[in-house]
């Protein structure tokens, strides 16, 4: 997994740290209580209709980055059992989708072996973009559609799809407009973060590959205000997450700086 180069010197206070798993995890419950909150608020007619797609806009993308930092660094039992439940969403992404144990066994065999056949994201990396679009909108199934051909049914799962069935039907029972409006934003901005998260950093020019992105200063600003620096640092920068996982977010765009100023030819590994 990690075979390219970083400096061999970078500071250790790059090294994610259980502080940082801390405020991931805590980030996640915070994130859980606006959105149902704003989800009640709608449903009692306090928030507009249209402010759900906003709040989700600016909560999901959080709770979904901090997820991804957490899986490299807690197992299942380390971890708050509703965040593990949940998955990669505050509010079910579906009645058929992963928890967390499984996308975290996914995503280190995404790391073991980027874009290869062994790749269980490949599907949504390789192909036409329309198509890698359309398999990051639907990637909630089709993840767990693949997980359940290979390995079958487990009674935790089971369990997990049956109490985010009950969450669903109940959502939707207590407000169906709000419901349809809210389920709907949920899978549209999960389903385009999910393509930015496989698609753009894993596909560029026609090639497969793991690559970091760049933006205009001014989109950079405007992606940390709307989504916050660990989400802007952490999928621009998904190239040097691949070469340390360790590294945490919040020193990823330091890491690319030292990185790109040092010509070593070893691998530090924060947890050597
Ligand atoms: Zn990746
Ligand atoms: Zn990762």
């Amino acid at each position: 997994m990690l075979t390219q180069t970083l400096p061999p010197s970078f500071p250790a206070e790059y090294c994610v740290t259980e502080l940082d798993a801390l405020q991931y995890s805590r980030g996640c419950m915070v994130g859980t209580g606006i959105m149902i909150g704003g989800y009640a608020l709608a449903v009692w007619q306090v928030l507009p209709l249209w402010g759900l797609p906003l709040l989700v806009l600016l909560v999901l993308p959080r709770w979904m980055i901090n997820v991804h930092e957490l899986l490299h660094i807690y197992d299942e039992q380390q971890l708050n059992p509703f965040i593990c439940l949940m998955g990669a969403s505050p509010v079910p992404l579906s009645i058929l989708s992963l928890s967390y144990g499984q996308i975290r066994r996914q995503h280190f065999a995404h790391h073991a072996a980027p874009t290869t056949a062994a790749d269980p994201d490949g599907y949504r990396i390789h192909g036409h973009w329309l198509q890698a679009l359309w398999n990051a909108l639907t990637s909630p199934e089709q993840s767990a559609g693949r997980w359940i051909a290979q390995h079958g049914l487990s009674g935790s799962l089971v369990f997990d799809l049956t109490v985010k069935l009950g969450l669903l039907v109940g959502l939707a029972w207590w407000d169906r407009g709000a419901f349809v409006v809210f389920w709907l934003s949920i899978r549209l901005v999960y389903g385009l973060g999910d393509f930015a998260f496989f698609r753009l950093v894993h596909h560029q020019r026609g090639e497969a590959g793991t690559f970091g992105l760049t933006l205009p200063p001014l989109l950079m600003t405007l992606s940390e205000w709307v989504f916050g620096q660990t989400v802007t640092h952490a999928t621009l920068n998904h190239d040097i997450h691949h070469r340390n996982p360790y590294i945490a977010a919040r020193s990823l765009m330091a890491a690319r700086s030292l990185t790109a100023h040092s010509d070593g030819d070893s691998v530090h590994d924060c947890r050597a």
